[in-house]
């Protein structure tokens, strides 16, 4: 039998933990002839509704799925694992700023950065999904140093990523399929930037850039980047939920992409410590588009994209607001 990969989802008991656990281990997100190890960690106050999701998964009497554990102490979830959905995060209380968030969520991430050096794999694969989620993967990627290299530290903005292809394709009168190549560069926040610059569309055979295939420049500079920047709050207006699904079908895409590689000609959007590309700030866990190799499993930024004045603006106000959040969260570390 290949061996089981040990999968970690925090916040488990939570909404977009009850929608990814069944992804995981259903082989949707490493493959159907691949075991999975499912370790759910969530706070003690959670202890049955975590054992309600573990019985629901037996009861789901799935071939992919090796075992299941529910846990509420950092030790016993991060020992050996090979992936890490870190999902759990301070939600943002009524009369609560800002900084009390990010103070409460550093506290978490610092703790769970800790934890991942001294008891998962040095080959462990992080997402984050919690919010302030690119902050939160830059605390945890300090906090693992020396242990775990910054690279394998990542935050979700696939989703973002999902609405903007959704976007193009509803606009163009095509399918998911025939659209590619979107990215969002940035925070996973308000000040994200989707850019169809680079993207493409296939239409009656043919593929051409999604500038020409929309044919209306006001519309991508204007509507478009703001229905996919406000998509979340909409989503609860509307259902008085937010917007779980989605989120964990991207958060599954995420790591599907980082564990098989991205396909020839494509690439996606993830937030990865910066190298100093496009000017951004080393280390800033900052979304780029990337492409990512099947055999070492190592993203790589996509290169020599070119920017006008509309998109260099876009980029500036993003790096700026994850310049403050990592300021704000490196002074929560040391208070
Ligand atoms: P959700 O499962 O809905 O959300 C979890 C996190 O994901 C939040 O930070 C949320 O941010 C973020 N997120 C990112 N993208 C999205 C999106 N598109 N839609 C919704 N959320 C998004 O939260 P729940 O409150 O249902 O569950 C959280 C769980 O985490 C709880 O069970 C709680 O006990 C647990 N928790 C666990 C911790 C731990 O294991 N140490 C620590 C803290 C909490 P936002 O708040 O901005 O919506």
């Amino acid at each position: 039998m290949t061996a089981p990969l040990r999968v970690l989802v925090t916040g488990a008991a939570g909404q977009i933990g009850y929608s990814i656990v069944i992804r995981i281990a259903d082989g949707t997100v490493f493959g159907k002839e691949q075991p999975v190890e499912l370790v759910l960690l969530d706070v003690p106050q959670c202890t049955a509704i975590l054992e309600g999701v573990v019985f629901e998964l037996q009861d789901c009497a799935l071939p992919t799925l090796y075992s299941v554990v529910a846990v509420t102490d950092e030790k016993s979830a991060f020992t050996g694992v090979d992936y890490a959905f870190l999902v759990g995060a301070m939600p943002r209380r009524e009369g609560m700023e800002r900084k009390d968030l990010l103070a409460a969520n550093v506290k978490i991430f610092k703790s769970q950065g800790k934890a991942l050096a001294e008891y998962a794999k040095p080959t462990t694969k992080v997402i984050v999904v919690g919010n302030p989620a690119n902050t939160n993967a830059f605390i945890a990627a300090k906090y693992a140093a020396g242990k775990i290299p910054a690279k394998n530290f990542s935050a979700m903005t696939r989703l973002d990523h999902n609405r903007a292809l959704a976007q193009l394709a509803l606009k163009t009168g095509t399918t998911i399929g025939d659209v590619k190549n979107v990215i969002i560069w940035g925070n996973h926040s308000s000040t994200q930037f989707p850019d169809v610059t680079h993207a493409t569309v296939k239409k009656n055979g043919s593929e051409s850039d999604a500038y020409s295939a929309v044919g209306d420049n006001d519309f991508l500079q204007g509507a478009f980047i703001a229905t996919v920047q406000k998509r979340g709050g909409v989503i609860i207006e509307k259902r008085k939920l937010s917007s779980a699904m989605s989120a964990a079908k991207a958060a599954c895409d995420h790591i599907h992409d980082w564990h098989f590689g991205t396909k020839a000609g494509e690439f996606v959007s993830m937030a990865v410590p910066s190298d100093g590309s496009y000017g951004i700030p080393q280390g800033l866990v900052f979304s780029f588009p990337v492409t990512i190799d099947a055999a070492s499993r190592e993203w790589k930024i996509v290169q020599g994209l070119n920017f006008d004045d509309f998109a260099k603006g876009k980029i500036a106000a993003t790096t700026k607001e994850l310049e403050e959040e990592r300021d704000d969260a490196l002074k929560a570390c040391d208070d």
